[in-house]
């Protein structure tokens, strides 16, 4: 049984010592103490004493290991990205105060002696049953395990969680398909289950959202911060010189220029950095609890289109700024951006943070054309005349963040397959389908699952939050789902990958054949084909083709929770 912990100290000691990225982390975590340990004692409260289970975990930040090149650490007080430790900070809050017993490794020789792996032995298989329940991760941790452990890795990866930024979707991580496809990346193709890869935003349901959190502000403090909030002052986003680079940016700067006083984070050495333009007042790179005073101050943060998405932002809608951003039109993405490029993902990036523009959006969030002046400038305007309340959404505070994990360790098990039997290989005109589970919806637009189906208590999320929705043409499962109020819920998928299902929606089936494909089960409408999926790593949320209608499995979620259905702790 795990009990919540009560104190952050012991933690502290875990995570070492000896890097500028550690002391980061820990300066983060003692500065957040208070806000956990009561999140904590909520959470407590709200699970009424129910049984969970203590798991031994391990924590490897591969990215801060030498032997990945450890580019971090150097840059932590010079102004590169703090995102990553950010995160990483908070999950090792989250996991701690959860009451599981926790090893913290960023080197490799730990990560072999606490795998078991003997010194100086690499890739054979572990002598000894692995000693962890789970095991998180990132990418440069993951490939530091594959050469280490030889052939135990394969039995024992999917006790692994990779900390993954921007996500991995479903066609770049099944090795055969993405090679055959064309989705072959430098990250993916790890054949995990998509859920153990888990984002900073909930970017996409194929994923697991694990997040982070953002300080938050007892009534006082509101108030107080309404009172002294600057009206013309506006906080750029953003800590390296590069970002001021943006071309095209006098334009705009010249217009915030006439109604704010414009200030900066942007760290230099001895001199103002050059690109800096002289109006601006900067502050250089500031401690973070710095950071967050300024916002508390300013009324507006102003995004130049980078960083992406990174957590800048909700810290300054917490401290009630509203935050401006550029829209991308296009969108970027892996294929026209170099920044996204390699990355396993085809996500289509709307602007500088699509979180804050869809799932905050105004009054808090503005996200605008910077080419159209006359656009920008009403926009600034409006923002003036605006008065905004600090806002953070519930998924980003601790108890939010908390909650969530503890669904996902008690609930989420990638080493008992509990899917359906492996499809037939023959065609299936021949096939006898399982009775339904499924039946249509009252007003006969889509699926809902049948009331008389008996449900298996264990199954999570659980099925009846299930509903079936057929997409356009051109809509992944996740819009599909989004449009209907609802988000695509990809362990759903093995209730509607069937025959019958096709027939219950009334679509015409000529042929039914089991393929790979990302975006199956689909339909050919004009052709009237019908194409279910044979392999469950690739059921997918995302994904999209102009020939395909795809069967989408959607469901319910807490307001503010977005990972989590109405009925899933
Ligand atoms: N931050 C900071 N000092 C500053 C500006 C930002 O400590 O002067 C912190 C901020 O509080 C945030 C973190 O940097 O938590 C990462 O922010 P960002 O959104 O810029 O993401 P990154 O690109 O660093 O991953």
């Amino acid at each position: 049984q795990a009990a919540f912990r009560s104190d952050l100290a012991r933690l502290l000691e875990l995570v070492g010592t000896g890097k500028e990225s550690l002391s980061f982390m820990k300066k983060r975590i003692r500065h957040l103490a208070q806000q956990w340990l009561r999140a904590a004692r909520r959470l407590e409260q709200k699970l009424k004493g129910r049984q969970r289970d203590q798991k031994h975990i391990l924590v490897h930040i591969g990215f801060l290991t030498e032997e990945s090149g450890d580019v971090f650490s150097p840059r932590v007080l010079k102004g590169g990205p703090l995102g990553e430790m950010v995160q990483w900070a908070d999950i090792l809050a989250a996991l701690f105060l959860l009451g599981h017993s926790l090893r913290v490794t960023v080197s490799l020789k730990e990560l072999q002696s606490n795998l078991g792996v003997p010194p100086g032995r690499g890739n054979c298989p572990l002598t000894n049953p692995l000693p962890f329940d789970l095991i998180y991760t990132d990418y440069h941790g993951l490939q530091q395990m594959k050469q280490h452990m030889g052939l135990s890795f394969k039995k024992y990866r999917c006790r692994v969680r990779v900390i993954d930024t921007f996500g991995t979707e479903p066609a770049y991580n099944h090795e055969e398909y993405a090679t055959l496809r064309g989705f072959r990346t430098n990250w993916g193709y790890w054949n995990l289950h998509p859920s153990q890869f888990m984002t900073m935003f909930p970017h996409t349901p194929d994923n697991s959202f694990m997040g982070f959190v953002s300080e938050e502000l007892n009534k006082t403090e509101r108030q107080l911060i309404k009172s002294n909030k600057v009206g013309s002052m506006a906080v750029v986003y953003g800590k390296e010189a590069s970002i001021w680079k943006l071309q095209g940016k006098e334009r705009f700067l010249a217009i915030l220029n006439k109604y704010m006083e414009i200030h900066g984070t942007v760290y230099y050495e001895t001199q103002r950095p050059p690109e800096v333009p002289a109006f601006v007042k900067n502050h250089g790179l500031l401690p973070q609890h710095e950071f967050q005073q300024l916002l508390r101050k300013a009324k507006l943060f102003i995004g130049f289109g980078f960083p992406y998405e990174g957590p800048a932002p909700l810290e300054a809608i917490a401290n009630g700024c509203v935050f401006l951003q550029a829209r991308f039109n296009p969108p970027h993405s892996s294929l026209n951006h170099e920044f996204f490029r390699g990355k396993p993902t085809s996500r289509e990036v709307s602007s500088q943070h699509p979180y804050a523009e869809d799932f905050i959006g105004k009054p808090h969030v503005w996200t605008v054309d910077y080419n159209n002046s006359e656009e920008f400038e009403a926009a600034i305007k409006a923002i003036m005349r605006t008065q905004v309340d600090p806002y953070l959404p519930y998924e980003y505070t601790c108890e939010g963040m908390l909650e969530r994990i503890h669904a996902y360790i008690q609930h989420q098990d990638f080493c008992t397959t509990t899917s359906p039997p492996p499809p037939p290989r023959a065609k299936s005109p021949a096939m006898q389908s399982p009775p339904s589970v499924l039946a249509l919806s009252p007003n006969a637009t889509h699926l809902v699952w049948s009331p008389s189906a008996s449900r298996d208590p264990h199954a999570w999320p659980p099925v009846d939050s299930l509903q079936v929705w057929v997409s356009e043409t051109r809509h992944a499962c996740t819009e599909t789902c989004r449009r209907h109020g609802l988000v695509c819920e990809p362990t759903f998928f093995r209730f509607l990958n069937k025959k019958e299902v096709f027939l219950q929606l009334s679509i015409t089936c000529d042929s039914t054949e089991y393929e790979m494909n990302h975006l199956y089960p689909a339909v050919a409408e004009n052709v009237h084909e019908c194409y279910l999926q044979k392999e469950p790593l690739l059921f997918s949320c995302a994904g999209h083709n102009s020939k395909y209608r795809r069967l989408c499995p959607c469901r319910d979620y807490r307001e503010g929770q977005v990972a989590l259905c109405r009925d899933c702790v």
